[in-house]
């Protein structure tokens, strides 16, 4: 067994070393390589393992997903609050404890001619596996302005429907004019004292009956024509810089909380031209997970922009996992006809 957590934090950046292998001998053809160690990664780890498929799950350089990235998880079934690095630990040694084998590298080129397909990752390993699993996310657009990341989960967010609740009675900013904007600016009144929409140009790109709603709702005021600078805080979020882009003037505005909403991008580069995406880039898959290539299935937020949930995406993983094995016994079938 190869213990991850003795050389990474769960959240933290997994660079690819060539030390970390794979301590058991692999096959020279593996059963499913499932890429990604999300949510959707792990609970198709843990379905593969417990089938006895020996699944190598390759973690990337996001150990965890972006669950790792928050705080305090309240709307995960079976758990009343927890922490999000601690939720995707517990699925990693409960993969692990049915035989997952976890390669911390990252995936580099996909060759989906097969099956066999191959693998080729960062640290220069091949890989050959008979089904892929694809649980590679997506990645919310950061704003790009200092101090972001260092508080995000500390008053930074892109997930009001998982971090809204904390924010009762307080003041908070989106970032953003589309349609999830305004989506989540409302769904944060629910909590919020009030609730500022800052948006960099003069008119919402947002739906009608949406903008309607927002802009009759007492409790969201909009502040045009203006970008986020920085945002500034010790150990929480406590103000915003924002600049008028049309005058030009500087200001700062305390506020409790900061939401981005300035888009999602789906990790899908190691796809592009390889299999069908819709025009924003998800990867297209029908009920049983299955991509536009046989034998290559994904699940999670790589094919999935409308839930958007831890859960939704360990259900969509497990999916995955389930026709992943209906499928290699199709093909162990074809490979010997008539064998019981
Ligand atoms: C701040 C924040 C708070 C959230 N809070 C909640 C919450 O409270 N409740 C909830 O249900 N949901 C929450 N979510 C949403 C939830 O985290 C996602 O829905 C979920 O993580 C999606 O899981 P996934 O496995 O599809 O992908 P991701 O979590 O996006 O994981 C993708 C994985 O793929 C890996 N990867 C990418 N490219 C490669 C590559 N080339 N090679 C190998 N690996 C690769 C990455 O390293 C990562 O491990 C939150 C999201 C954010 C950002």
């Amino acid at each position: 067994m190869f213990d991850l957590n003795l050389n990474l934090n769960v959240g933290g950046s997994a660079e690819p070393a060539a030390e970390q292998m794979p301590a058991s001998p692999r096959p020279d053809i593996e059963n499913v390589i499932i890429i990604g160690s999300g949510p959707a990664g792990w609970a198709a780890a843990i379905y593969t393992g417990r089938a006895e498929l020996r699944p190598l799950l390759i973690t990337g350089n996001e150990l965890g997903g972006q669950i790792a990235l928050t705080t305090e998880v309240e709307n995960y079934p079976g758990f009343e609050q927890i922490q999000g690095p601690e939720l995707v630990a517990n699925m990693q040694k409960q993969a692990e404890r049915f035989g997952t084998e976890v390669l911390v590298d990252y995936v580099t080129e996909v060759d989906v001619n097969g099956p066999p397909f191959t693998v080729t990752t960062a640290s220069g390993r091949v890989f050959r596996a008979k089904a892929l699993i694809v649980a590679t996310g997506a990645s919310p657009r950061r704003l790009g302005v200092p101090d972001e990341e260092r508080l995000t989960g500390r008053g930074v967010s892109y997930c009001a429907t998982c971090d809204g609740f904390f924010f009762r009675g307080k003041r908070v900013a989106v970032i953003g004019g589309g349609d999830s904007a305004l989506q989540e600016g409302l769904f944060l009144t629910r909590f919020a004292e009030r609730v500022w929409i800052i948006h960099r140009r003069d008119q919402l790109r947002a739906g009608a009956t949406l903008q309607r709603r927002a802009t009759e709702s007492p409790k969201i005021e909009f502040i045009w024509n203006t970008v986020v600078e920085r945002i500034n805080g010790e150990t929480k979020v406590e103000s915003i810089t924002l600049r008028n882009v049309v005058t030009g003037k500087v200001t700062t505005m305390p506020i409790d909380g900061v939401f981005v909403y300035i888009g999602h991008l789906p990790n899908n580069q190691l796809f592009m031209g390889k299999l069908a995406m819709d025009e924003q880039g998800y990867l297209i898959t029908d009920k049983l997970m299955r991509t536009s290539v046989p034998g290559i299935f994904a699940a999670g937020e790589i094919q999935d922009h409308r839930f958007k949930q831890a859960a939704t995406s360990v259900g969509q993983g497990v999916a995955a996992a389930m026709e992943v094995e209906k499928y290699l016994a199709d093909l162990e079938d074809r490979a010997y006809p008539g064998r019981k």
